[in-house]
């Protein structure tokens, strides 16, 4: 016995993970996230004073490990833009119940300040790199960033200790041909690799199904010449199938939310940096947490509402993908936090 709560929702999913949106921000422009020709210069991103300050945010975080959660992973947009971010790293670290703290980020900043954070306290870095190819690269994330940069933080990363996953989202026609290369060359370096299919995630992508590659697919074409073994996954709430390559204990991992969704086993929440709890990464609409917290409600009340809107969730967006209208309406990853 652990003491953990278990707070679940209408499908029987206990809350276990928070995801933060620290900024919605970002120096790249990814095609698939923020394209430039919607988060252009005149885009209007949100006010500084508009963002979750950290007292706020690790109020709530507080308040989140009382209902069961465990993990908390800061993201964005780009969450290293955020300034003295190692500070709430720091004050998380405090928070007995959070096990494990992680990071999403495309590495373009994590060289210089991957020692701070692990120092405050980070545990992983999932670091987002979706070509080895330099033209590809360059052009997936909008002419934004060269290759050696991200390797150099992923490499900075790993030498400081803190547990690094590279995460690639493989658009076929784009970069599906640096599939095998990039299976290669982080085998070699002996960092986990995990294939993400194309999501529909948002408004701004002009995502078409027939855009995606799927899970099996890219099994069978990096097992043709490496072979994989499958894995169990190593907790509920897993999204990455694992395997290894035979031979080895080096991982891989493929994220299918397209091909093979794993609505049932969702146990993630996401704030986003002005304080907006969603349910679902195709959520609609979201729950305003910030307004009470500003408005000097109490923990009682601010733990009523996060229980309450959890308690109602039905979310299982990637299993009824086809049954949605086209007109459906779904907030941009950037905001809400991949
Ligand atoms: N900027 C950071 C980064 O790129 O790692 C953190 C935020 S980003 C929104 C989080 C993750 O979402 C990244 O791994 C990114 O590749 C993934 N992502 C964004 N748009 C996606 C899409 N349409 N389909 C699948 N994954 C997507
Ligand atoms: Fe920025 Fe990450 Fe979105 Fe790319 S995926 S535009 S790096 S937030
Ligand atoms: Fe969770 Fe929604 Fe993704 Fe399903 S579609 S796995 S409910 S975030």
């Amino acid at each position: 016995m652990n003491g953990r709560v278990d707070w679940t929702d209408q499908l029987n999913r206990p809350l276990r993970d928070i995801r933060i949106s620290v900024t919605d921000r970002c120096n790249f422009r990814c095609g698939y996230c923020m394209p430039a020709e919607v988060f252009g210069p005149d885009y209007a991103f949100l006010h500084n004073k508009e963002l979750l300050t950290f007292t706020e945010i690790l109020r709530l975080i507080r308040l989140f490990t009382g209902l069961g959660v465990e993990k908390v992973r800061l993201t964005g947009g780009e969450p290293l833009l955020r300034a003295d971010l190692p500070d709430l790293i720091r004050g998380i670290r405090e928070i007995d119940s959070v096990m494990d703290i992680a990071l999403t980020t495309n590495a373009s900043l994590l060289q210089g300040k991957a020692e701070e954070l692990k120092k405050a306290g980070l545990d992983r870095v999932n670091v987002s790199l979706d070509a080895l190819d330099e033209e590809v690269f360059r052009r997936m994330n909008g002419d934004r960033s060269d290759v050696n940069r991200v390797l150099t933080g992923i490499e900075a990363a790993a030498e400081v200790g803190l547990r690094v996953k590279v995460n690639m989202v493989v658009q076929k026609g784009i970069n599906d041909h640096e599939v095998l290369p990039m299976a290669q060359y982080f085998k070699e370096k002996g960092h986990t690799l995990r294939f993400i299919e194309y999501m529909d995630v948002g408004n701004s992508n002009s995502w078409n199904r027939s855009d995606v590659v799927s899970k099996n697919k890219m099994v069978e074409q990096i097992g043709k010449e490496m072979p994989l073994i499958p894995m169990e996954a190593s907790y509920f709430g897993e999204v990455a199938s694992r395997y290894r390559y035979k031979g080895t204990d080096q991982e891989i991992g493929f994220i299918s939310s397209v091909s093979e969704p794993f609505c049932g086993q969702c146990t993630r929440a996401r704030l986003s940096a002005e304080g907006q709890l969603y349910t679902c990464l195709f959520a609609s609409g979201g729950v305003d947490l910030r307004a009470p917290l500003r408005q000097g409600a109490e923990d009682d009340e601010l733990l009523k509402i996060i229980r309450e809107t959890w308690g109602e969730r039905k979310d299982r967006y990637s299993e009824e993908r086809g049954n949605h209208p086209s007109s459906y309406e779904k907030i941009e990853m950037s905001y809400i936090g991949g």
